[in-house]
């Protein structure tokens, strides 16, 4: 911040209006999660977190803004007046700070927010990925107060809102730095609301309950002043047998224990779960945990999990991602993209290592070595835990792969030192049925005289199920792997063969495809075709001529079945959805010139055959856009295309 930017005027209260987006988020929290009141104090113990942590790492460099006392989060609560404070000694707001973070939605949140709207009315528990923990506090105040002073600053800041539009801003002298914010509770009415979603967050044991449930294994200690019934003590200090005296106390809610320093046989699924849904700041249940105590080489304790849904953010190139990296239990950073390569980039959680010296900074980091023997041992964890996943748990694995295997097998294009693994636990959909399968179960299905394992890429399973170059290999009952992510042509590029066999895409020419023929019924069609090639030789050469700029050659087919035209590659050429993806991307490659087959055995051929060189041409660019279409591919100009067809159509009825 500019120093201009506080001016006298700045200093005096004012009222401001939220965002038009706050406003409609803090109307559906409080409309809409009924059930889920109590993590409003998660979310701001989660906050007191962040900025303690902050302030610790600030004060590593800067010393004299270091905390004197140990660190504590405190919750205060008066039964009377309905208020209940949660009150950190972190880094704090600065006035300017204030109005950024709280008055609006910081981070690129709210377009998201705006856009999957709907979808969050039905599913609550999302709204927790948008960056919007703080405003969880309306849905049980009716009132919040916030009153912060930033770390090496004099000034306080008192922040207030009744959550109705406008917030006022004004300053405040505050003793300590740090943030406190005083909840003033709504009344609920337990007719309207359900007995059980209404609770006392004044009750020192239901905030335990909660703080418990959410926030145990936070490092920082999370306390209370409680009352408890002590014994009066004689003049000698004994106690006196039947008499209590209610006293208050200091206690501590949370048994701050690092969850993944623990056996995992003494921890709950609840218990992963609860530690997930804090610190990995997701509100929906993980897919899978990997608990994993690393000892030898490397001295290191990861509990990493999978998510069960897609973040909103998952496809911006700017997210974050990487689990967050402890030494020996403290905090050292979050999203670490050093430990876990791009391609496990969904996968959360937390890794704690005893060798790497605490006082690294975070260029150091990068570049020490430890780091990187760690992440190898961690990657390679990972991928025998997903193999093992396959094997044991398929159903859980083929979930995963339905979120995450987009992700997951862009590895097989970078990493070629896991490439094997990698190759063993990618999920292909087949032609067979819509079951997921993998490479090694294809080839047990394979008859003995297939060759190769046959693959198709294209923009979608309805499109490839139905296209030309299918026909064939449903006629044979020949399995082919269908792939429909952008990313597969650069996975197929790299994935060349796999075991004994090569991967061949379905579309390219000269097919050696299993059959049921003998080698006497092979000579015979062979002749056949040399027959026809002769037929329609005069054809092929109307047709080359009329699309030389287009292909580069036509060629009689004996893959299609149902179609009367197709385009085909050559073996080598890359593939026209890979010109069409690098292209939409902004990268034009030269157009590689395809072979058009024809189909003699379609009536439409037949026909065309029969009929005078002019009609001959006028088909054969409707034919070549009929391929064009079929396979995925948009034409030049579709007007003139309709208009072709229209002539066509205005000659035939003349006829
Ligand atoms: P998130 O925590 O996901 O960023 P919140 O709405 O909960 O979203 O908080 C918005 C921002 O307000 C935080 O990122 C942080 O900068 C600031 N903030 C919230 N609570 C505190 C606090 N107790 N101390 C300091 N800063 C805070």
């Amino acid at each position: 911040m500019s120093s201009s930017s506080s001016t006298t005027t700045k200093q005096e209260p004012q009222t401001r209006e939220f965002q038009a987006q706050v406003q409609q988020i803090l109307d559906l929290v409080v409309h809409s999660l009924y059930s889920q009141k109590e993590v409003f104090l998660r979310e701001l113990i989660s906050n007191s977190v962040d900025a303690t942590e902050k302030r610790r790492l600030l004060a590593l460099e800067n010393p004299e803004l270091a905390d004197e006392k140990s660190p504590e989060i405190w919750l205060s609560a008066d039964s009377k007046a309905k208020t209940l404070t949660i009150s950190d000694r972190g880094i704090g707001m600065s006035r300017e700070e204030v109005e950024r973070n709280i008055g609006t939605i910081a981070h690129s949140g709210t377009r998201e927010f705006a856009e999957r709207l709907g979808q969050i009315k039905e599913n609550p528990e999302l709204i927790g990925q948008f960056g919007v923990g703080f405003y969880a506090s309306f849905m049980v105040a009716e009132k919040v107060e916030l009153h912060t002073r930033k770390a090496g600053e004099e000034q306080g800041t008192l922040w207030q809102s009744q959550g109705d539009g406008s917030y006022t801003i004004s300053a405040k002298p505050k003793e300590d730095v740090g943030t406190a914010i005083t909840l003033h509770l709504k009344v609920f009415d337990p007719k309207e609301e359900g007995e059980a979603t209404v609770e006392d967050f004044t009750d020192s044991w239901a905030l335990k309950q909660v703080v418990k449930k959410y926030s145990d294994f936070v490092e920082i200690p999370i306390k209370m002043m409680v009352e408890k019934n002590e014994p009066v003590l004689d003049s000698e200090g004994k106690a006196i047998e039947g008499k209590f005296e209610t006293k208050e106390v200091e206690e501590t809610l949370n048994a701050q224990r690092a969850l993944w320093r623990q056996p995992a046989s003494k921890i709950s699924e609840e218990e992963y779960t609860e530690f997930y849904k804090s610190v990995c700041r997701d509100w929906s249940d993980p897919l899978d945990v990997i608990h994993y105590k690393a000892e030898g080489a490397q001295d290191f304790l990861a509990l990493l999990f999978v998510p069960s849904q897609v973040p909103f953010d998952y496809h911006q190139r700017e997210a974050q991602w990487g689990p967050s990296l402890y030494i020996k239990k403290v905090f050292i950073t979050e999203n670490i993209t050093e430990l876990l390569p791009a391609y496990l980039r969904f996968i959360k959680g937390v890794v704690d290592s005893d060798d790497i010296p605490l006082n690294v900074s975070r260029e150091m980091l990068q570049k020490d070595h430890r780091l990187q023997a760690l992440s190898k041992a961690l990657v390679f964890k990972v991928l025998k835990h997903f193999e093992t996943m396959l094997n044991k748990k398929r159903s859980a694995y083929e979930k995963l792969w339905n979120l995450w295997g987009i992700t997951l097998k862009e590895g097989l294009a970078m990493d070629l030192t896991h490439k094997e693994r990698l190759e063993k636990i990618v999920l292909f959909r087949t032609s067979l049925d819509d079951r997921l399968t993998t490479l090694d179960e294809y080839i047990g299905r394979m008859p003995a005289e297939q060759k190769a394992i046959y693959y198709l890429t294209g923009d979608s399973l309805e499109h490839l199920k139905v296209s030309p170059y299918m026909e064939t290999f449903k006629q044979r009952k020949c399995e082919v792997l269908m792939m429909v992510d952008p990313v597969d042509e650069w996975v197929m590029q790299s994935l060349r063969r796999y075991q004994d066999f090569d991967m061949v895409n379905a579309s390219q020419e000269n097919l050696d495809l299993p059959g049921e023929e003998s080698e006497a019924q092979k000579k015979e069609r062979e002749e056949q075709l040399t027959e026809k090639n002769k037929e329609y030789e005069a054809l092929c050469t109307t047709i080359q001529a009329v699309l030389a700029e287009h292909i580069k050659e036509v060629k009689l087919s004996t893959r299609l079945v149902d179609s009367p035209v197709c385009l085909v590659n050559s073996q080598n050429d890359p593939s026209m959805r890979m010109e069409r993806i690098m292209g939409a991307m902004g990268q034009k490659m030269p157009k590689t010139k395809r072979v058009l087959e024809i189909h003699p055995g379609h009536p439409v051929i037949q026909r065309m055959k029969l009929l005078g060189e002019a009609t001959q041409k006028q088909w054969a660019d409707i034919l070549y856009h009929q391929a064009l279409l079929n396979e995925g591919s948009s034409i030049d100009n579709p007007v003139l295309f309709t208009q072709k067809i229209n002539d066509l159509m205005t000659t035939t009825a003349a006829s």
